[in-house]
């Protein structure tokens, strides 16, 4: 094969869209994926393993972006990466910065579409909450992204991207000749942002792929925790092709309250969903699942749901997190009292599992769990298609 000849799509394992002139974008491709996508464009296969590992260093360890400065590549062969890649991330459009320290990103994509991104600083760590879809198919009644209609999967890369986007606006990439800092400001990524993870699951694991790869990213699979509304029969792929951390979005004890709050619970319910997370930590090898219950005044905040959750968990190795439901405008729903959230917390805490309450970061940034939503107005629901959906 010549240098000259052209790069189908067919190359790649999943159909991507080429971007203007055809070249195609190095972000969110697989190792495997990359290698073809050198090869196909005329690298020689001798040379294929080798120049990966080059680029992937330089792009994913160093964070360049520009082909010109692989100092360790020959100049021909930069001039050939120029005329048939490029390393594109998506537009920060806005950066808004919370009293508390977090940060949000709004993120557009190809097709000018919007997304979310959180950074949440801490004390021992940095937690970069990323979404995976723009809106989400999922109508879940206290969600703010369930009133929007989808619009569409992220593609591997502008899942990936947004990692990236994140580290340069922290100034996170290693300078080359400095001593090495091991401290991390994203140090856990979450997949609790905009969408159903589990819905884009390819794109999504090609992603994760690449952001534990340790000669880029390298962030372990223990710090990456995916949240799902309880997609059952893709949970176990999670374990086995990722190996990342669970979550569940769980928030009713029976099925007649989760149908209203959490409506995949009609094609999936809780017994169907329990049954699927007690093989979790087995086939992923990960300690415990995270079951999130998001505290709604009057709904599923009383003694006797606390009692019936830690009931119907036992046996899965647990955390209960607790979220204090966060309002936004037309929300059906109000926060449980503090006093209640804490009374909560503590019958779960005797059972024997640990029961934080997640402390709202961001509020007055509209950066809390399930304040994400793009600013595709167009695309949103009206509060009676919202309560109507919920059975309200
Ligand atoms: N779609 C996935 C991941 C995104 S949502 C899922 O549902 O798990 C991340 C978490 O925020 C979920 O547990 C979700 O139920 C919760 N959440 C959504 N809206 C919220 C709100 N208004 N207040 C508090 N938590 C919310
Ligand atoms: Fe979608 Fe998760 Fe929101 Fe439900 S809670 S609508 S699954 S983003």
């Amino acid at each position: 094969m010549t240098a000259t000849a052209p790069i189908t799509q067919d190359v790649l394992t999943l159909p991507r869209k080429l971007p203007e002139g055809g070249k195609v974008n190095i972000i969110g491709l697989t190792r495997d994926q990359l290698r073809a996508a050198l090869v196909a464009a005329g690298t020689p296969e001798k040379q294929a393993k080798m120049r990966l590992g080059q680029i992937w260093q330089w792009v994913y360890h160093w964070g360049l972006r520009d082909f010109a400065g692989m100092t360790n590549l020959a100049k021909d062969y930069r001039v050939f990466l120029e005329q048939h890649f490029t390393i594109e991330l998506p537009e920060v459009v806005t950066r808004q910065i919370s009293a508390d320290g977090t940060r949000k990103y709004l993120v557009r994509i190809a097709g000018g579409h919007e997304v979310e991104t959180v950074y949440i600083p801490e004390e021992n760590r940095g937690t970069l909450c990323i979404s995976s879809q723009v809106g989400c198919t999922l109508t879940c009644s206290f969600c703010h992204t369930g009133t929007q209609k989808l619009v569409r999967n992220l593609t591997a890369g502008e899942i990936v991207g947004q990692v990236m986007l994140a580290r340069d606006d922290l100034g996170e990439w290693p300078v080359p000749g400095a001593p090495k800092d091991e401290t991390r400001l994203v140090s856990n990524v979450v997949l609790m942002g905009m969408g159903e993870p589990l819905y884009n699951f390819d794109n999504v694991r090609d992603a994760m792929q690449v952001v534990m790869d340790n000669e880029g990213l390298s962030l372990s699979r223990r710090r990456i925790t995916l949240s799902t509304s309880g997609v059952v029969p893709e949970i176990a792929r999670a374990a086995t092709e990722i190996g990342c951390l669970l979550a569940v979005s769980f928030h009713a004890t029976t099925d007649e309250v989760r149908d209203k709050l959490v409506p995949i619970n009609k094609r999936w319910n809780i017994e169907t969903l329990l049954n699927e997370l007690r093989e979790y930590p087995r086939l992923s090898n990960s300690e415990r699942i995270t079951f999130e219950y998001v505290m709604l005044k009057g709904v599923n905040d009383s003694d006797a749901d606390a009692r019936r959750l830690v009931r119907l968990i036992s046996g899965i190795p647990a955390k209960i997190n607790l979220i204090p439901f966060n309002e936004w405008p037309g929300a059906p729903y109000q926060r449980s009292d503090w006093e209640r959230i804490e009374a909560f917390a503590d019958i779960v805490y005797k059972a024997g599992y640990a029961s934080p309450i997640r402390t709202p970061r961001g509020e007055d940034i509209m950066a809390a769990c399930g304040q994400l939503k793009s600013a595709t107005e167009r695309a949103r629901k009206s509060s009676r298609e919202i309560a109507a959906e919920a059975g309200l």
